[in-house]
């Protein structure tokens, strides 16, 4: 897959895009990585992407010709899906994460100031907001997103099937998870851990991420079709 971003700020990308997973998928040839300075396509001596709001009021506007123009320019080599970041867009989450991640090429089309002259956003495959709070740019969107979507992509995790456990993969949390020492400050390890026994384990598994999720995001258990009866009959268990 290869992502592409488009900002004012192409260098706000260069450490997170070449740290850890997202380096490792560049460097294993699964994830290409091209940052795109807007200003590039600017006519002006001062490069001016933004101006002034049409009716008044504050702050300045991200000007609609050079957005046009790049994507112009980056889709005349292939399609792609372009997904611009707004507060007002589409909550993101993972069932998203994993229908981006299925694309060939995605542009990543990063606002500042009060965001983008509304015609812009006609350009959209996808209008994605990180959450209801405003960013002073899209940025660290265009961010979590690539790193969200990376971990998803054929080899790139350690495991295939590093991600399929993680919350959210199947609509719940995921379970408690421990590693060593068995014991710590007077708390243990639950004793089916180490027991070996593989089948009771995915069993606890199974129920301590229904319990977690009930307690701790229960609005998630409705879509995940988790019956009223099983969450019953869990709820003595102590996480
Ligand atoms: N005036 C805009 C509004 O009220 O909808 C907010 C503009 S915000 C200060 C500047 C840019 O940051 C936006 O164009 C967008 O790209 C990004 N941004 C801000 N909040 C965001 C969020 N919650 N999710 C995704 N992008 C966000």
């Amino acid at each position: 897959m290869r992502i592409e971003t488009l900002s004012v700020f192409p260098e706000m990308f260069e450490t997170v895009m070449a740290t850890s997973i997202l380096g490792r998928a560049r460097e294993k040839g699964a994830l290409e990585y091209l940052g795109h300075d807007l200003r590039s396509w600017t006519h002006d001596r001062h490069k001016t992407v933004d101006d002034e709001i049409y009716g008044g009021g504050p702050g300045q506007l991200m000007k609609p010709e050079p957005v046009f123009e790049a994507l112009d320019d980056l889709l005349e080599d292939a399609p792609a899906r372009v997904i611009i970041f707004t507060p007002q867009g589409k909550q993101f989450d993972q069932s998203l994460a994993k229908e981006l991640a299925s694309a060939e090429r995605l542009i990543m089309v990063c606002g500042r100031y009060e965001g983008f002259d509304e015609r812009v956003y006609t350009l959209a495959d996808y209008l994605i907001s990180l959450g209801d709070y405003v960013l002073t740019g899209g940025e660290l969107a265009a961010m979590v997103v690539s790193d969200a979507i990376c971990r998803l992509l054929p080899g790139v995790l350690g495991s295939e099937l590093s991600h399929t456990d993680d919350s959210f993969s199947e609509g719940l949390l995921e379970y408690p998870q421990y590693t060593r020492p068995a014991e710590y400050r007077g708390m243990e390890v639950p004793e089916v851990l180490l027991s070996g026994n593989h089948a009771a384990i995915a069993e606890w598994r199974r129920k301590m991420s229904i319990i977690k999720t009930a307690k701790l995001r229960p609005d998630l258990l409705v879509a995940c079709g988790v019956s009223t009866d099983e969450v019953l009959e869990m709820k003595n268990t102590q996480l």
